[in-house]
């Protein structure tokens, strides 16, 4: 998948609009981690050197179509300044006279930032002529907001139909890390599924099935299998609706010669926040308590698979991470993953709880990519063409 390029001589000395995803975690009116804004530095970086005006677009929180001073850009103005190192502008709307008279005042060592364009209740609808008058003060769209990428949205999609567009830095390594896991990865390619729901898993698991040679199943979502399998899974998480499914997809792997890898022991406790945990074995879980985490003999296992691979994707924690008598099993995988990229594997982590797992457990750094995009890197697994990428497709 080759995205339309963004070069000098597409943009030099050019006015740039570029959507970015600045919609970092707020509290108290302050930005608890800027990550994101951070995500987009290499591409600002770059249109600098063009000697490109450049202005940024993004959502901030769910404001539903209308002004809301604790959402508005003004709450992350500073946060910007000081991962760009450059003075950043306001202008307390999107589109029209006030955007083009601010991009003429404009510097070229100045940065201007748009409001937050989830104050219009247009920009849901993808609407075309609220994407007209954005893109009216500029010359071209760069859209590097991978994670709003799975979103048909006016200026992630609409707006690419009216100036010409081209990929930025940060999502063009997205779409380069995310294909090359999904679309031809190297084998021994091991898929490393967990989190909440086996629903919210269902079509990575169709899509990437003919491509794996194991499947390690762990978190939340391994209760339904072994389930189906036979076990007495206690009260731990179990989708009743979803059995079906399980069982079709273990008789199809088996078929296809897929390994479908379930934990083989668990951590359980009573409830998500008791303050310890037991092993036992997958076959003696008891009724009333529920499995947390995968136990270190299933850690064992997984292991040695991911050892072997050339190719991991990692989507949902092995249990809640977030409290400590429960973090362990996905504290291991993830070193495991780590080990395996030491030794040439490529690794890529999707999933926003994922993703804060590994930087929870300060592994971030030491796996190939890790994805920006939650939703949109799960829905990019599934083999998708989101819409806000669609329109960068090279003809
Ligand atoms: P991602 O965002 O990476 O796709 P998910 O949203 O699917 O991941 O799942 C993450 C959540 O799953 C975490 O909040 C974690 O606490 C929860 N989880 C993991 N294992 C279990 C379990 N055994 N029981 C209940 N919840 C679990
Ligand atoms: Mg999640």
């Amino acid at each position: 998948m080759e995205l339309r390029r963004l070069t000098k001589e597409v943009a030099k000395d050019l006015k740039v609009l570029v959507r970015v995803d600045f919609n970092v975690p707020l509290k108290d009116g302050k930005v608890m981690d800027d990550t994101r804004i951070r995500a987009h530095l290499d591409t600002i970086n770059l249109l600098r050197t063009f000697g490109c005006r450049i202005a940024l677009i993004s959502h901030l929180g769910r404001p539903k179509g209308e002004f809301h001073e604790d959402l508005s850009m003004k709450v992350i103005q500073k946060a910007v300044e000081n991962v760009y190192e450059v003075p950043v502008r306001l202008v307390d709307t999107c589109t029209g006279e006030k955007v083009r008279s601010a991009m003429d005042k404009l510097s070229n060592d100045e940065i201007l930032l748009l409001e937050n364009v989830r104050f219009y209740s247009e920009e849901k609808k993808n609407d075309l002529q609220f994407a007209k008058e954005m893109a009216s003060p500029f010359d071209i769209f760069v859209m590097d907001a991978f994670s709003a990428s799975h979103r048909a949205h006016s200026s992630t999609n609409a707006i690419q139909k009216i100036l010409p567009s081209y990929a930025g830095l940060l999502i063009d390594k997205e779409v380069r890390m995310l294909s090359n896991v999904s679309s031809d990865p190297e084998q021994p390619f091991v898929l490393i599924l967990g989190g909440a729901k086996v629903s919210d898993k269902i079509g990575v698991i169709e899509h990437l099935m003919n491509k794996a040679s194991a499947i390690l199943i762990g978190g939340g979502m391994a209760y339904t299998f072994l389930q189906v399998t036979g076990k007495a899974i206690g009260r731990s998480l179990y989708e009743e609706d979803k059995a079906e499914f399980a069982g079709e997809m273990m008789k199809k792997a088996d078929q296809m010669g897929v390994k479908i890898v379930l934990p083989v022991d668990t951590v359980v406790a009573e409830k998500l926040n008791s303050t310890s945990g037991q092993v036992v074995n997958v076959d003696s879980m008891p009724i009333d308590l529920m499995g947390l985490d995968i136990g270190p003999d299933t850690v064992t296992c997984f292991s040695e698979y991911i050892s072997k691979a050339r190719t991991i994707l990692w989507n949902g924690p092995m249990g809640v991470f977030e409290e400590a008598p429960f973090a362990s099993g996905t504290e291991k995988i993830g070193q495991a993953v780590v080990e395996a990229t030491k030794g040439g594997a490529v690794s890529v982590v999707g999933g926003g709880d994922t993703a804060a797992a590994v930087k929870h457990f300060g592994l971030s750094g030491q796996v190939s990519h890790v994805s920006t995009g939650g939703g949109a890197s799960l829905e990019f697994c599934e083999g998708k063409i989101l819409p806000g990428i669609e329109p960068l497709l090279q003809e």
